[in-house]
């Protein structure tokens, strides 16, 4: 980095939005196979949080990469870079106060791990969205699965790649014998319980 670039002092303080906004913002990481539920239970959350009032914004996986990631592909190196632009995003949108879900596969403890180190302790929420495989592939919303049993898709995680379930999530939602309001209800819960909704 170009040693002339300096850090700015913002003239409004990270604690006066807060003040403001009535939350304690953080990255609400959800994480989980495909069709395992993310994106249907952080939209929810979503709409939990601006019914009360809350600021947030969903960082959608595909939208990402229609956008400011459209220059990555798949190869190792780009998914590493994808998951660190989005770390530097969401870490941006809770400076200024507000909560970020995100809804990537993230299938690595490594990857997820260098999203947590971004950010300062208690702003990063780990979401584990706990589906069984059998699950998601009878589910299988974008007809994925599908594709990736009849080979037209490789390095599918929970087929031919691998994905690493969270060993000590901050959240853990098994999504089997819930509904979508339950699984949504039991996360914004655990913000109030944890003092992040003031
Ligand atoms: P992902 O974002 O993890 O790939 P999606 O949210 O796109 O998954 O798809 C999950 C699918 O499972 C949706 O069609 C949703 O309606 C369905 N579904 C059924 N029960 C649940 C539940 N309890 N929680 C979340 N999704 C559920």
């Amino acid at each position: 980095m170009n040693d002339n670039v300096v850090w700015h002092e913002h003239a409004v303080g990270h604690q006066e939005r807060l003040t403001l906004k009535q939350q304690r913002p953080a990255v609400l990481w959800f994480t989980g196979l495909s069709g395992s539920g993310k994106s249907t239970i952080a939209n929810a959350v979503e709409r939990l949080l601006f019914e009360e009032g809350k600021h947030s914004y969903l960082l959608d996986g595909d939208n990402i990469r229609h956008g400011l990631n459209k220059d990555l592909g798949f190869s190792d190196e780009d998914r590493v870079e994808n998951i660190r632009r989005i770390g530097e995003v969401a870490k941006l949108f809770v400076d200024a106060g507000n909560f970020v879900l995100t809804a990537f596969i993230s299938p690595f403890n490594e990857d997820r791990k260098q999203v947590r180190e971004l950010l300062e302790e208690g702003q990063f929420i780990e979401v584990f969205i706990d589906t069984p495989l059998e699950l998601c592939e009878e589910r299988d919303p974008k007809g994925l699965y599908k594709k990736a049993r009849a080979g037209q898709i490789k390095n599918f995680t929970g087929i031919d790649s691998l994905y690493e379930a969270p060993m000590a999530p901050d959240i853990h939602v098994k999504t089997a014998n819930k509904t979508v309001m339950q699984c949504a209800e039991l996360i914004v819960s655990h913000l109030n319980e944890k003092g992040y909704i003031l």
